[in-house]
């Protein structure tokens, strides 16, 4: 099996040929300058597309999980309060791993489909007098509902309240591929990984921190080793890892933030939206809704699509697999069998969507779902070819 289809999963992404060889490293000196060469550019990289003119940008062998773990541990002290909306999988993994750490979390439970409700946080900031509130954790893509949550709207909440806690924001599924403002929303620590935007495979966690942030990670902190941010400045200071750095990912991390800020981020942020748009013309074009509750909460990389009453969505994700050689994601936690995912993120064009939309039909046809095929790629072709082009992927 050759596995010539792209995926459609929100990470994994697919990966551009120029960026599976910027991967593809000899063995090289980790000491070397050498090293120093592909170390600076890619936080350098990193921070401008983070559109930060002066974030510290830390790089883990890890995932995005190790850069929520970065954050927590490194700024907060134990039994420390924060504050998250749990309206999906990823909000509540994110919780989860602060309960665990022993911090106190106040929960305002969100419905699945809805973002993060910036006026509650308003209220319960502003309530909290004493400052007993540390941080704020904002999912700004809840990957598991294709719902994007507005971090200005939270920022302009933090401040509406005089409040001084820490702005933490996971940007795995949104950064580079939708508008993420580091310093324009005044984030502390910024979240990602190499797998999503980046297009890379999965093995860097990245963790983005302000000034605010760096501060807090001298007085403060949870017991912490690998994710010692200390240990990591002293070793970029001697172009360096505290530890034996993912060389080969480092540099494709250099070569893929190049490649976004070659096409230009509005450029990628627009070819998003106009992709995503396509995908749900289709889902409209079906007959089915988004879980996302509205329009003005849609994410630009990924849809969870409601099936039927009583059908069972991880049918199509499985029959998808087995019959067609093709990835969607499966519905997660409280949306398990009632939605099913299409991945629209990174290295995409209108055909491989389209791609993506017709193999989404013929799956549901053979279910027994009533879709007329060739009815969401109609829908979505005439978005793609009535809409402006996309600038090609930055030449590979
Ligand atoms: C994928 C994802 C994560 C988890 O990242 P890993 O790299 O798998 O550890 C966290 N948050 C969001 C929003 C995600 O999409």
């Amino acid at each position: 099996m050759h596995h010539q289809n792209p995926v459609f999963i929100p990470g994994p992404t697919n990966m551009p040929e120029s960026l599976r060889r910027a991967c593809d490293l000899p063995t090289i000196d980790h000491r070397s300058s050498l090293f120093a060469d592909i170390l600076h550019p890619a936080r350098d990289g990193v921070r401008r597309v983070l559109k930060s003119a002066d974030a510290e940008v830390f790089l883990f062998p890890s995932t995005g999980t190790g850069g929520w773990e970065t954050a927590i541990t490194n700024t907060l002290s134990p039994g420390d309060t924060v504050l998250a909306a749990r309206n999906g999988m990823f909000s509540q993994k994110w919780i989860d791993m602060c309960q665990r750490h022993k911090l106190e979390v106040i929960i305002v439970e969100t419905p699945w489909g809805e973002g993060i409700p910036a006026d509650r946080f308003e209220e319960i900031l502003t309530g909290d007098k004493g400052h007993a509130i540390k941080a704020v954790l904002a999912t700004h893509n809840e990957t598991a509902t294709g719902v994007r949550s507005d971090i200005a709207a939270v920022r302009r909440a933090m401040d509406a309240a005089g409040h001084p806690a820490l702005l933490f924001v996971d940007g795995v599924s949104s950064i580079g591929s939708m508008p993420f403002e580091f310093d324009g929303w005044k984030v502390d620590i910024a979240v990602t990984g190499s797998q999503k935007g980046f297009m890379l495979p999965a093995g860097l966690g990245i963790a983005a921190f302000s000034k605010k942030a760096m501060a807090a990670a001298e007085t403060g902190g949870l017991p912490r080793t690998y994710f010692d941010i200390r240990d990591m400045v002293k070793g970029y200071a001697a172009n360096g890892y505290p530890y034996t750095p993912a060389v080969g990912l480092l540099n494709g991390l250099k070569v893929a933030s190049g490649m976004l800020l070659a096409e230009g981020l509005d450029n990628v942020f627009a070819r998003h939206t106009r992709i995503a748009e396509g995908v749900r013309a289709a889902v409209h074009a079906w007959g089915m809704e988004l879980c996302a509750a509205r329009p003005a909460l849609y994410s630009d990389t990924v849809s969870a699509i409601r099936t039927p009453e009583g059908f069972d969505a991880a049918r199509i994700v499985k029959h998808a697999s087995q019959r067609y050689d093709i990835a969607f994601g499966a519905g997660l936690g409280q949306v398990a069998g009632k939605v099913f995912r299409i991945g629209h993120l990174g290295s995409l064009t209108d055909v491989m969507a389209l791609s993506g939309i017709a193999a989404a039909e013929m799956v549901m046809a053979d279910l027994g779902l009533k879709i007329r095929l060739g009815s969401g790629v109609a829908a979505a072709q005439e978005i793609y070819r009535t809409t402006a082009q996309p600038l090609a992927l930055a030449a590979e």
